[in-house]
């Protein structure tokens, strides 16, 4: 379905799929538009519309949809919906691509890795666990790894993760390579060896052998600039970041 169907028909997709997941609009007449004016096919423009309302109702849906789509479709979704409500959106696909893949072992690189994406920015607009500093970008970003990967490679990270995070923060300090902040200069006691520590590599590119070297892949950074690091993907680097910084 769809691979013909340009970003500007998927921009009306996208207006009247709202519209018919609300019912507001029904399905006659938003095929009165798909079809009558924008030259869609008709099955094509239903499951689009069935898809849609199963992507806001955080369910599954089974017809697959262009990789194109997708990305017109989160851009707007999360733009336009609440945190809650564009966490239903991301579950339905992810429920999609388990579907897909129990179905038909494909793997849909593309959609995943944009899923990964939104599923790390949203990660990063929820409040933080109470200890976040314990939350490393290998358990955040684990969707990036294709099905099978995925438990493999994040047990792996659970093992490493401690021993790993300590050497890192060991070599630099707990400080923010970014912008100098140290929590205990700041809070006291209780900022003592408070940091999170990000992780320069994209998680996209790396294989099931990757071992993690804690002074090159990774770096102390506080959450703010953490966050700031993560408003690219790729993250940006430390020091693109750096430079971005006003004096
Ligand atoms: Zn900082
Ligand atoms: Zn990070």
């Amino acid at each position: 379905m769809g691979k013909e169907i340009t970003a500007a028909q998927l921009a009306t997709v996208y207006e009247l799929g709202n519209l018919f997941s609300a019912n507001k609009l029904p399905l006659n007449q938003v095929l009165e538009t798909l079809v009558g004016s924008l030259n869609m096919n008709e099955t094509s423009s239903t499951n689009y519309m069935r898809n849609f309302a199963a992507l806001k109702a955080g369910k599954v849906y089974k017809r697959a949809m262009s990789a194109l789509s997708y990305q017109v479709f989160l851009a707007k979704f999360y733009q336009d919906l609440s945190i809650s409500d564009f966490e239903k959106v991301l579950h339905s696909i992810t429920l999609h691509l388990q579907y897909r893949w129990s179905k038909s072992k494909v793997k849909h690189k593309e959609i995943r890795k944009l899923l990964a994406e939104y599923q790390s920015k949203l990660a990063l607009l929820i409040p933080a666990p109470p200890f976040a500093n314990e939350v490393t970008d290998e358990v955040i970003h684990k969707a990036n790894f294709p099905e099978g990967a995925i438990k493999q490679v994040t047990v792996n990270a659970y093992e490493r993760n401690s021993r790993a995070r300590a050497a890192c923060i060991a070599h630099y300090g707990a400080c923010c390579q970014v912008c100098k902040t140290d929590f205990e200069k700041v809070y006291g006691n209780i900022g003592k060896g408070f940091i999170h520590v990000h992780h320069k590599i994209d998680l996209a590119s790396i294989r099931e052998s990757y071992q993690v070297n804690p002074i090159k892949d990774l770096i102390p950074v506080c959450p703010n600039c953490h966050a700031m690091l993560h408003t690219e993907t790729p993250a940006m680097t430390v020091e693109k970041l750096k430079s971005l910084i006003k004096s």
